[in-house]
């Protein structure tokens, strides 16, 4: 039985063009497109630190989906723009941009301080430690959303709304559609007084007991030389499930693989910068089967207590690990995926592993089609699939859109969940919504030719010269 809320008036905290939930890397881009097209734009954020799971989460290593397999540039715009002020504060390798780079090893704190002058530069509104609660509905069109704030509650009216709270919040409660999806979860944490060095010196050593073709890493021989020559240490998440010094002393009864609610204990990502003695750690897993507070919430303090569990074995098991210790551990779960929307067009599977390049009329970005092993062991083609608009359109509910890949329409869900694609979603959410406010709008009646020249005009890539001119564009 429910118990009934009592109605009262909330005071209007303020009236903006573009409301953005959620300051991951997904509702920053959409803030900072939003502002850099014009309209006034106010970005919420429930933590006090921008990120989300990239920052907060820890998980500081942005998948490298910006090259194609000959490693030509597919992906601009901010998603581009986030990396190369990454590199130009020393948070990221400058030498990042090759095809055999699984992954862009960021600094996580560089990374909130970037996102903070992006945010800053382009005149965005940003409240920290603001809860959006409910979205403010008319009907079924979106109007803004109720906040929850140290002095109460709040209503903020804007003319579109960007969902990119990660799990669709305000999509759930506006009653849109929605999909769901048994995912996981993880707690990275970070070890400091790490010899990197030393862990690379034992796999020169014993080559042959590097994991093979996992999580984008085809070989010791592209470990080696993204360690040696690019100062990054990629060690593939999955990896300790074939590394021989986890499963011997899993073997021996000296590590336990599952314990309790957690499991996977030892997949073991590792992710590092030569120029820092820190590394990330991507281990504990945790089955979200539901988000009800409670189940959450004894995941978020299992996973702390892992992590201490894990470090341990490090120390005393793997190479250059002797001396380590957790300099910090993630303050938000890492949920890979769970809650999404149906939205007005589903990107597939079979799009983004296509064997042909995949077009869409309403594209607003494209990503190097996956060839998972095909072939040469290679683990991208020499062509893109579009990111159609309609994945953000949720049915049903008006005047939202929704910007973080792991809750956009696609099949199976959390397909563009890397953070380069939830930046070129954020990107052209965050340039959607602004036009929908300045033209009276909705997302679903935008005029998405003109939501193609705006992000032309913010640098996005929508593809080579022939492909701009088959869209009108050139
Ligand atoms: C464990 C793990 C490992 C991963 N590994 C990789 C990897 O190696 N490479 C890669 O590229 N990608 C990886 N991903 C995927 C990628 O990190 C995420 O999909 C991406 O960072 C999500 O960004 P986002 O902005 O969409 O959402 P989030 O990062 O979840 O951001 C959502 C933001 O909204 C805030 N928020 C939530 N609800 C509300 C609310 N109601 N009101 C206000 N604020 C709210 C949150 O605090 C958060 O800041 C991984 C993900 C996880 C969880």
């Amino acid at each position: 039985m429910g118990i009934r809320e009592p109605e009262r008036e909330i005071d209007l905290l303020a009236e903006v063009d573009v409301l953005v939930a959620g300051g991951g890397v997904a509702g920053s881009a959409a803030a900072v497109a939003a502002a850099r097209a014009g309209a006034t734009t106010m970005l919420v954020e429930r933590e006090g630190v921008l990120g989300g799971v990239a920052t907060a989460g820890l998980m500081a290593n942005i998948g490298n989906h910006f090259l194609d397999r000959r490693g030509r540039p597919v992906i601009h715009g901010i998603a581009r723009e986030v990396i190369d002020r990454l590199v130009a504060r020393g948070g990221a390798s400058a030498h990042w941009a090759s095809r055999e780079v699984p992954g862009i090893v960021v600094d996580s704190e560089q990374l909130k301080i970037v996102l903070i002058e992006m945010l800053q530069a382009a005149g965005v509104t940003v409240l920290t430690h603001t809860l959006a609660a409910r979205p403010l509905m008319q009907g079924n069109a979106v109007q803004g959303a109720f906040v929850e704030t140290k002095m109460g509650r709040y209503a903020i009216k804007a003319g579109a709304v960007v969902d990119a709270t990660g799990e669709a919040d305000l999509a759930y409660q506006a009653g849109c559609p929605m999909r769901w999806t048994d995912g996981s979860a993880s707690l990275e944490f970070k070890m400091g007084g790490v010899n990197l060095e030393a862990l690379y010196q034992h796999f020169r050593r014993h080559p042959e007991t590097f994991p093979v073709g996992m999580d984008m890493v085809k070989g010791f021989a592209e470990f080696e030389r993204n360690w040696v020559e690019r100062g990054i240490l990629f060690f593939p998440h999955g990896g300790g499930s074939k590394w021989d010094v986890f499963q011997r002393a899993i073997a021996q009864g000296e590590f336990e693989k599952n314990k309790g609610i957690l499991w996977d204990l030892d997949a073991t990502g590792l992710y590092g910068l030569r120029a820092q003695d820190t590394v990330i750690v991507n281990s504990n897993f945790w089955k979200v089967d539901t988000l009800h507070p409670l189940a959450l919430s004894v995941a978020e303090l299992e996973t702390q207590k892992s992590c201490y569990y894990v470090a341990d074995f490090f120390r005393r098991r793997v190479p250059g690990f002797e001396q380590a210790y957790i300099v910090q551990m993630a303050t938000a779960l890492g949920i890979r995926v769970s809650r999404g929307i149906d939205g007005a067009v589903t990107l597939t599977a079979g799009h983004a592993s296509s064997p042909h390049p995949v077009y869409f009329g309403d594209t607003i970005g494209r990503a190097p089609a996956r060839a998972r092993f095909v072939e040469t062991g290679e683990f991208f083609y020499d062509h893109t699939f579009d990111i159609p608009y309609g994945v953000m359109v949720p049915k049903e509910v008006e005047n939202l859109l929704v910007a973080s890949g792991k809750s956009v329409s696609t099949e199976p869900q959390g397909l563009i969940r890397g953070m380069s694609t939830c930046m070129v979603l954020g990107q052209a959410a965050g340039a959607a919504a602004a036009l929908c406010a300045q033209q009276g709008v909705t997302p679903r009646t935008l005029d998405t030719h003109a939501l193609q020249q705006t992000l032309l005009g913010q640098q996005v890539d929508l593809g080579p010269q022939e492909r701009l001119g088959a869209l009108g564009l050139a």
